[in-house]
């Protein structure tokens, strides 16, 4: 709490003889001077805090006649009795509902941005990138285009046509406040609602600007070049700074958020940097062993399969992943399973290939029966049952 040193009549600007009436025109004229949305003053909260202190002394006749006899330090001493009302009070808000707008706009009574009053931020905007799975691993430039809300370069942001001004609201007659009668259960109540003609202003615009027609802000469409680094994924999002819509009366831009959508691939999967894929191999390449060529997400590798390695096997190749968004040097770790197909469709020669392997099998199993194809099949199932029945 301050208190102010500066003499309370000094404050309001009366004479020490002034009465009631003349105290409080004196404070609504001064208060409306230092009001944050108008006033020029850049200590304009300090003065009107001391506005404040001033005027609850000299409107209350006790504390008054104390101040008159002792200065300050009377009031200091006083107890209780020291220092201004609390302008946020109901008590102190009533004498002056109208004003209320100057109460909350120092006292943090409400958002004045919400309403409308003085500077706002421009919103934020998001749109959506939609990227391949290439340009999402390795990053991209993509040419974007925008629709935001600029400052209107007619009336370069007053909403008002060029050369005219603004006029005093006719529905609040400029305090941008109006008092409303409400019923409670205590009885009825004067509550101060936002001047809805004015936006709380206390002023409109006598000319709305032919061009905004008083919008202060006018829709624009824009190319941005947007660089997406590597390793993005979808929902990552960038944000460009101040790309999003205008502020208005010389607030901040808002910024635009690019939230990434990224395509599937058609052989790898992303589990965050790492890569899963799924490749076809041919039984015999596992049996036997050999070389086999693995997709990269750039080129190929050639990688040795040891023989007898078993179907659904997991080559892991490190650094073959997706860049790190942070470093790209460092990459995630490709998983390649290697999955067997069974052919559909065979030709003459691996058909009979296939079932001279068969038949080699089966020979394992029961090795003292000379076999054609339905003998083996019954050799197959007997020996089955050998084994079922512990007779094996
Ligand atoms: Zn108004
Ligand atoms: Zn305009």
């Amino acid at each position: 709490m301050t208190q102010s040193q500066r003499d309370y009549y000094d404050v309001l600007g009366v004479p020490r003889n002034a009465d009631e009436t003349q105290i409080k025109k004196a404070f609504r004229k001064r208060a409306k001077e230092l009001h944050p949305d108008t006033s020029s003053d850049p200590n304009a909260e300090e003065h009107f805090k001391e506005l404040g202190e001033a005027y609850a002394v000299l409107s209350d006749a006790n504390k008054r006649q104390v101040y008159d006899t002792y200065g300050h330090d009377g009031l200091k001493s006083s107890g209780g009795g020291a220092g201004y009302a609390d302008p946020r009070s109901w008590e102190f808000m009533s004498d002056f509902a109208d004003l209320g707008d100057i109460f909350s706009a120092f006292f943090g009574g409400g958002s004045r941005g919400r309403r409308g009053v003085g500077p706002m931020r421009g919103d934020d905007l998001r749109m959506n990138l939609k990227l391949t799975f290439m340009e999402a691993a390795f990053g991209c430039t993509k040419e974007i285009s925008i629709t935001h809300l600029t400052t209107c370069g007619t009336c370069s942001g007053s909403g008002a046509k060029p050369g005219t001004g603004l006029s005093t609201c006719q529905t609040c007659g400029g305090v941008g406040q109006m008092r409303q009668a409400v019923n409670t259960p205590f009885g009825q109540f004067a509550q101060v609602v936002t001047c809805p003609n004015c936006n709380g202003t206390g002023q409109v615009i006598a000319e709305p600007c032919g061009t905004c027609h008083g919008q202060r802000r006018v829709e624009t469409t824009k190319k941005l070049s947007v660089t997406v680094p590597a390793g993005v994924d979808s929902g990552t999002r960038l944000r460009m700074t101040g790309e999003g819509d205008a502020g208005i009366l010389g607030g901040p831009a808002g910024d635009l958020f690019i939230v990434m959508a990224v395509e599937t691939h058609d052989f790898f999967e992303r589990d965050g940097y790492n890569l899963m894929g799924k490749i076809p191999v041919p039984y015999a390449l596992l049996a036997l062993g050999g070389q086999l060529e693995i997709p990269l997400l750039k080129g190929s590798k050639q990688v040795s399969i040891p023989a007898g390695t078993q179907n659904h096997h997991t080559l892991t190749l490190q650094g073959e992943g997706i860049p790190h968004l942070q470093n790209p040097n460092y990459r995630g770790v490709l998983h390649v399973v290697l999955d067997v197909q069974v052919p559909k469709k065979l030709s003459q020669q691996e058909k009979a290939l296939l079932q001279q392997l068969r038949d080699l099998e089966e020979a394992k199993l029961k090795p003292h029966s000379a076999k054609t194809d339905d003998q083996s099949h019954n050799s197959f199932f007997s020996k089955l049952k050998d084994v079922l029945m512990g007779q094996g």
